[in-house]
């Protein structure tokens, strides 16, 4: 099968032919049919991912078609489409009992630890197979895994946003535009910040209030001008790279007192600095979201399947341009994922 390897870190991918993956009793071999790109990806190539060993195939998003079943699978059959939860949990410890198996340490995780789906077909275990309706499209469900259901768990499951809270949403990419909308499902008023209009506009489409996130004034007096001076109930971080350390004390300019800040958009080696006064006087609590849950992806993957929740994919490139494609995130933060197709 073709696979797009990655052989030496900050260099480009190099097409390969790889025998197809055996599958054992628990497992599923999916044929890829699409792939999101994620900034993770670039951390990857870059070696600033400790878990990855070279060679290594990369791709944590992956949307196919099953085309084998092993036979302790129950529930699939070839031909199904799925949408493939990266982490492999072990099922048996503390955090995995209690559905958080995001958390479960030293869990292998499709693309990281195990080969991706930057190769025609990948193996996973059945039960991460999680199966989506024929008619969502498999760049859409290819997405959901992560740029969907990582800000659904930021919003939902750390910060317990209630109907009525007001959350804004900083970064409007590929997680934020995700985050915006999930923010409204749960009945919140949502405000949008970002510093390109077009993805302003996008927010916007989607039901959010937006504010300029360079405007003058700065962004926390905006907030509290929308807000009759009280700020945020809850803002969802969803910025990465070197300015995420500048972006979160924004964030927590905006909050209110005993406010949330959901912080999903990270940088190594940037420590998070705040007055400790303004933590304590405010409340505040700060909730890291670390990916999503098996339980994350099946109910994105319902919202999805009945026209609630729309993924949003801004270009597709073949397999064979995986290179093209990495380079496009890395120049461009494009408004939503880049999407690899097979
Ligand atoms: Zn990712
Ligand atoms: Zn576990």
């Amino acid at each position: 099968m073709k696979a797009m390897v990655l052989e030496r870190f900050r260099e480009p991918l190099v097409q390969q032919t790889l025998p197809e993956p055996d599958i054992d009793a628990q497992e599923v071999l999916v044929r890829v049919r699409a792939n999101g790109v994620c900034a993770t990806d670039l951390k990857m190539v870059d070696g600033l991912v400790p878990a990855v060993r070279l060679p290594h195939v990369l791709g944590h998003e992956v949307a196919g078609e099953v085309v084998e079943v092993g036979q302790d699978v129950e529930g699939l059959r070839p031909g199904d489409h799925v949408t493939v939860y990266p982490t492999h949990g072990c099922g048996f410890c503390d955090v995995c009992r209690t559905g958080y198996e995001n958390l479960c340490e030293g869990a292998p995780r499709t693309g990281f630890e195990v080969y991706g789906g930057f190769a025609e077909y990948m193996r996973t275990r059945g039960r991460n197979a999680v199966k989506i309706d024929d008619a969502v499209p498999f760049d859409e469900a290819a997405i959901l895994p992560d740029a969907v259901a990582a800000p659904y768990h930021g919003v939902v499951r750390r910060g317990k946003v209630r109907v009525g809270e007001t959350v804004v949403v900083i970064g409007v990419g590929g997680l934020g535009i995700h985050a915006v909308q999930i923010a409204r499902i749960m009945g919140a008023r949502v405000i949008a910040a970002d510093v390109v209009s077009e993805k302003l506009r996008a927010a916007e489409e989607f039901g959010a209030e937006v504010v300029a996130a360079d405007e003058e004034k700065g962004l926390a007096a905006r907030v509290k001008e929308l807000t009759n001076g009280l700020g945020a109930d809850v803002v969802v971080e969803c910025v990465s790279g070197d300015i995420v350390l500048d972006v979160l004390q924004q964030s927590a300019a905006c909050l209110r007192i005993g406010g949330r800040l959901v912080v999903l958009g990270y940088a190594y080696g940037q420590p998070l600095s705040l007055d400790s006064a303004d933590l304590i006087y405010g409340q505040w609590s700060i909730l890291a979201s670390r990916a999503s849950t098996l339980q994350d992806v099946v109910d994105v993957a319902r919202l999805v399947e009945r026209g609630m929740l729309k993924p949003a994919v801004s270009e597709r490139f073949p397999l064979e341009q995986a290179n093209e494609a990495l380079t496009c995130l890395r120049e461009s933060s494009p408004l939503g994922r880049i999407v690899l197709t097979s």
